[in-house]
């Protein structure tokens, strides 16, 4: 049995966190591969190093000196090796850090020596070796994740190493530069391991027990998901319920290793598995778990007859492609089509720009702009197979008083996304977490 685990930032946030990461790694024998993040918060109002590095970044290419953020980062890694009595020159490394992120002048360089210097800090904690992801972890020279050479250049790496210390979020792009994930992108470098590592499973350890089933900041004490699938983890995390990188589930799809989550601070509890499909039952309940975003903008075109008229679509989209703007859902009718996108694209006049190029390309009969969209998403495979869900749900929305301002249903029945104005967000997800799990 092969586990690789994956800690993320509050897990790492201090000396004494690190102590039970360090006692879950040497629990079980099975824990060969460990994945860390940079040291988030240790309390609220408190920074994480990820956030400060982006801070540092910032200094050094306004002033060209890593300023006062910088210094935080040290106070932080000087602490964490303090707190852990640990024989580590942290103050040659840090000041090799800062004299490299000073030379690199480099975003991603910079927010990554959290993790570099994390995963450094923990390999000498657990006495394994220490992997760098830049290594190991390679993007091909479209910026694109090169999921063939990184499995290639890590199996060769972790051969022959009992156990090993992995750094997470980066890697190194086609031309030796560092390049990281997205944000929270620690996710996938678990995964991306555990690919390599032929693992039997990939714990993704946190700060909660589990995956619940909406957002406990919006709805008081959801319930918790057992297990899910990994389609089902992917909507939900795409759509805002960030316990785990919406991308996770690529590497370990192909290999078809389950993920857990697990709640370091109480390693006792099972927390949630997410599953292959070959795996999963969906236990017959209709809905699995709900969740949202907001800010979106929905841009509405309709012309009489767009339906015939060919190419139409594919100048919309032309204009779009122009504009490097991305969208998340494309609801049509037989005259109208919209497009929803998250509203920070379209800031500085893109908006604008782009909705005039839009009426020069397909000379529409109206084109109307909604902003301050929500979108939620109602997830569960159960959907399809319960007849009355799409009632139920829009039934409980009306009962709160809320208009519906789009609906989109993928044709696999996987999920309803319903769009909202923003300030009914929350009365909106209670409503529906209230209609499909206080039954
Ligand atoms: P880590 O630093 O360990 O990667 P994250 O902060 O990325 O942790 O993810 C865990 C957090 O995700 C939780 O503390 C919780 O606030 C938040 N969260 C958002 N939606 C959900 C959900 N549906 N279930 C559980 N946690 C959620
Ligand atoms: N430290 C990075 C972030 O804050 C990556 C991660 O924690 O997964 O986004
Ligand atoms: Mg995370």
């Amino acid at each position: 049995m092969i586990k690789v685990c994956k800690f993320g930032g509050t897990s790492m946030a201090d000396g004494t966190n690190m102590r039970r990461v360090a006692d879950i790694v040497a629990s079980d024998e099975s824990r060969r591969y460990v994945v860390v993040s940079a040291p988030g918060k240790r309390f609220g109002g408190d920074a994480k190093i990820t956030d400060l590095l982006y801070e540092t970044y910032r200094n050094v290419s306004e002033t060209g000196s890593a300023g006062e953020a910088f210094g935080k980062v040290k106070e932080r890694f000087r602490g964490i090796t303090g707190e852990l009595g640990l024989d580590f020159d942290i103050d040659s490394l840090l000041a090799d850090t800062e004299k490299e992120i000073l030379a690199e002048r480099s975003e991603d360089f910079t927010a990554s020596r959290g993790e570099y210097l994390s995963a450094r800090l923990t390999a000498a904690l657990l006495g394994v070796p220490f992997i760098d992801a830049r290594e190991v972890v390679k993007f091909d020279a479209e910026g694109r994740f090169d999921g063939t050479r990184t499995d290639a250049l890590l199996k060769e790496a972790l051969k022959g190493k009992r156990r090993a210390v992995v750094s997470g979020f980066y890697g190194e792009d086609a031309f030796g530069k560092v390049k990281t994930f997205s944000r929270g992108g620690s996710d996938i470098s678990g995964a991306i391991v555990a690919r390599a590592a032929g693992a039997d499973l990939y714990e993704n350890w946190t700060d909660v027990s589990g995956f619940l089933a909406c957002d406990p900041r919006i709805v008081p004490n959801p319930q918790q998901i057992r297990a899910l699938s990994y389609k089902e983890l992917r909507e939900l995390s795409y759509m805002g319920a960030n316990v785990l990188h919406s991308e996770s589930i690529f590497p370990v799809r192909e290999a078809d290793i389950p993920i857990r989550i697990k709640n370091t601070f109480r390693p006792q509890d099972e927390g949630t598995d997410i599953l292959p499909a070959s795996k999963y039952s969906y236990g017959g309940r209709t809905v699995t778990g709900i969740a949202g975003k907001k800010n979106f903008t929905v841009i509405f075109i309709e012309k009489s007859l767009m339906n015939a008229e060919i190419g139409f679509t594919h100048r919309v989209l032309s204009v779009l492609l122009k504009y490097g703007i991305s969208f998340e859902h494309m609801p049509s009718g037989i005259d109208t089509m919209s497009f929803v996108i998250d509203s920070e694209q379209l800031k500085n006049g893109n908006l604008e720009a782009l909705c005039a190029e839009i009426r020069e390309a397909v000379s529409p009969d109206h084109l109307r702009v909604y902003d301050d969209i929500a979108l939620i998403a109602v997830v569960g495979h159960g959907m399809s197979r319960n007849i009355g869900t799409s009632a139920r749900l829009f039934q409980a929305i009306a009962r709160a008083g809320v208009n519906v301002r789009m609906i989109d249903q993928g044709s696999s029945e996987l999920n309803i996304i319903v769009g909202v104005d923003c300030e009914n967000y929350d009365r909106t997800l209670c409503a529906v977490y209230d209609e499909f799990f206080r039954e």
